[in-house]
């Protein structure tokens, strides 16, 4: 899986890092190869046109660390483009937290992998996590898939519910479900039934199994190999079934990777696991940022451009410490303060993260202070030239008029914004020397508390 994407970005990669330096129209141009790399893969368009739009964001946006190579800040953007679009970076396990018996629902079409993902994700329940797993097999029109799931209860040591002909898939599920709830299983995972088309008759029956059996996770196993037919299918499940997640089968092929890349984007939800070869221990649980790296191969890169992100946030922070310490915190420093609150949820968020401070926090909630207040400030400071942003004593009638009209605000709200980074800057130098006793009482204050 990947190779052909793998060897594209390894080429344009290899290519760039040749180049000590780079304008930004080689920036444009390997991020438009990017694209074609990523088309080619088969990944579906508004994925593509999203990722692209992220990393020209990020190409020329305050990320870039000038400490770091052109070409490698190149590897890091993609790298997390990729990431964003797989559904960020931390593997989600299955859900097993509700009253047992567990109940996964597993659906998809025949051949996807369906009945094997079903064996394969109940040995690992109770290898790793230690279940008690009963699995039961709901295709009621292919005795042949029946004993294949009872094949595979053998073959991986997890119990079948036994097999009752003449039952319809209703009647199994409330067998299974009263089984399962008496022999103290932690988890039930129900087969349904695939077929080789989509139709209605299947998508009818599933959805009654759901409302029967009240999955808590209810999961859609389809091939990676097949494309964006296996996105459109994830699609046409998901309208008809509460699905919860992805599985993808065969990743051990040699597919061009466009399924995995697109399912996340396309459909919403979270791939969770994926199937890696026909035995039955072969089911990985999805990893964005492995395979990230295995698309790009360039590990090392990564992992010295974050560190050098790291390094440039600590010293930035330093700096910005020793200036309000002197009393120094000028326009620039305040619209950057801003901007670093609003990414960290705005001040109802900052304050949650405090420990003690609920008082504070029920009044800025009572106060309706309004988040959009930073994006206008941010506008009045960027109105102003770089001379006033840093001595905002020159700021007199008419050159506040001018920012008013610039900022598309009044002027009592500039005069409001500089009272309030007066007091900012002197509450700094003060915090300073008090060694912040009192701090927060003086911040609500700064917010007109
Ligand atoms: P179902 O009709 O959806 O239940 O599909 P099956 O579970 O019967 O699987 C169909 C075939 O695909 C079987 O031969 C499986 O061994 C094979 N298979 C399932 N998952 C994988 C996988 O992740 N990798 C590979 N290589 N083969 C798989």
């Amino acid at each position: 899986m990947f190779d052909s994407l793998n060897d594209r970005l390894s080429g344009l990669f290899d290519r760039l890092s040749g180049r000590g330096v780079l304008s930004e129209k080689d920036v444009d141009e390997a991020l438009r190869e990017v694209r074609v790399a990523l088309l080619e893969a088969d990944v579906a368009l508004p994925v593509v046109r999203q990722f692209m739009t992220r990393a020209k964001e990020l190409a020329t946006g305050e990320a870039i660390i000038k400490a770091v190579k052109p070409a490698d800040q190149v590897v890091k953007i993609v790298y997390d483009g990729l990431i964003d679009m797989l559904g960020g970076e931390e593997p989600v396990p299955v859900n097993l937290n509700a009253v047992p018996p567990v109940v996964i629902l597993m659906a998809g079409l025949q051949g996807s992998g369906k009945t094997t993902t079903s064996a394969k994700l109940a040995l690992r329940l109770t290898k790793f996590d230690r279940k008690k797993v009963m699995m039961a097999s709901l295709d009621t029109r292919r005795p042949a898939a029946m004993e294949q799931l009872k094949l595979l209860g053998e073959q991986t040591g997890v119990d079948v519910l036994p097999i009752v002909a003449g039952q319809s898939p209703a009647e199994i599920t409330r067998r299974a479900l009263q089984s399962a709830k008496l022999q103290g299983y932690d988890v039930l995972i129900l087969d349904t039934a695939g077929r080789t088309t989509l139709d209605e008759a299947l998508m009818a029956e599933a959805a009654e199994i759901a409302k029967i059996s009240n999955p808590t996770e209810t999961f859609l196993v389809a091939d990676s190999l097949t494309g964006q037919d296996a996105v459109r299918t994830a699609t046409a499940f998901h309208e008809r079934l509460p699905l919860t997640g992805l599985i993808l089968t065969r990743a051990d092929g040699d597919g061009r990777g466009g399924a995995m890349l697109s399912m996340r984007a396309v459909t919403g939800l979270p791939i969770k696991y994926l199937g890696a070869g026909e035995k039955v221990e072969a089911l990985d649980v999805f990893d964005a940022r492995r395979i990230a790296g295995r698309i790009l191969g360039q590990g090392d890169i990564v992992a010295l451009v974050e560190k050098a992100a790291q390094e440039l946030d600590a010293s930035k922070a330093e700096a910005m410490a020793r200036k309000m310490a002197k009393g120094q915190f000028d326009l620039d420093d305040l619209s950057a303060q801003l901007q670093q609150m609003k990414k960290m949820g705005g001040m109802t968020g900052i304050m949650g993260m405090l420990p003690g401070v609920q008082k504070v926090k029920k009044q800025i909630e009572e106060s309706n202070f309004s988040d959009k207040i930073f994006d206008r400030q941010v506008a009045i400071i960027s109105s102003m030239t770089k001379l006033e942003r840093k001595k905002p004593d020159l700021l007199n009638a008419s050159r506040k008029r001018r920012i008013a009209a610039g900022a598309g605000v009044d002027v009592a709200e500039i005069n409001r914004l500089l009272k309030q980074h007066r007091q900012m800057a002197d509450t700094f130098k003060m915090m300073s020397r008090s060694n912040g006793r009192g701090a927060m009482g003086q911040m609500a204050k700064m917010f007109g508390l």
